[in-house]
This record gives structure tokens, C-alpha cells and sequence, in this order.
């Protein structure tokens, strides 16, 4: 009797702490979330990724406004002057580069103007 009761215990404990350790094994065999082991610049990307901005750098092309003296193109920057490139004609070969600082309007040779904007870091 006292052997089958061992057994018996032997069987549930096989079930209570076996199984489940070995589910999850399984489950730490699948590939970690990136999100846990970034840091930094990365994680604060991911971060802006999953709560819906895909360009939290402005690292896309923007679209020109109107471009005129009153009504810049606004081009959002995190520090005090950033480069422009300027496609200036649909079909221009070239880009013209301007710099762009903080509280200064500039036009390019085309005659677009362009406007810094501040942006808050990430
Ligand atoms: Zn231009």
C-alpha cells in the first residue's frame, strides 16, 4: 500500500511540476521580443513604432507647402539648424543643399522658402 502511494505521488508530481516545466521550455526556445533587449536610441524607435510613428527620426521626404514667404515649408528639427535638401524642378538631377537654423526663414535659389520648426526629442 505504501508502495502505491508513493507511486501515486511519484504521478503527480511527475504532472504538477514536469509538464509544465517542460512547456515552458518550449516556450523559451522562441525568439525574445526585441523590445526587451533594446536600449537607448533603439528602444525609444521601437517604442514610437508601436504607438503609431513610423518616422520618429524625420527621416522622410517632406513635401513641399506652398513655399511662399508667409507660408514656409515647415521642416521639424530637434536642435538649432539642420540641412535641406531642395529638389528644386520635378525632374532636377541635382539636390540643392541649404542650411536651415532656428528663427531664420531661408529661400532657396528657386525661390522656396523653408522654415525650421522645433520638434521634441524622442
Ligand atoms: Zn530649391
Amino acid at each position: 500500500m505504501a508502495s502505491l502511494c508513493r507511486q501515486i505521488l511519484r504521478a503527480n508530481a511527475f504532472r504538477s511540476v514536469i509538464l509544465p516545466t517542460a512547456r515552458r521550455g518550449y516556450a523559451d526556445k522562441m525568439m525574445p521580443d526585441p523590445l526587451e533587449h533594446a536600449t537607448g536610441l533603439e528602444r525609444k524607435e521601437l517604442l514610437a513604432l508601436q504607438a503609431g510613428n513610423d518616422d520618429p527620426f524625420n527621416m522622410k521626404v517632406v513635401k513641399k507647402s506652398a513655399g511662399t514667404r508667409e507660408n514656409p515649408t515647415l521642416v521639424p528639427s530637434c536642435f538649432d539648424a539642420r540641412i535641406v535638401g531642395c529638389i528644386c524642378e520635378e525632374h532636377a538631377t541635382a539636390i540643392t543643399w541649404l542650411w536651415l537654423h532656428k528663427d531664420q526663414p531661408r529661400r532657396c535659389e528657386c525661390g522656396h522658402w523653408y522654415k525650421l520648426i522645433e520638434k521634441p526629442l524622442l
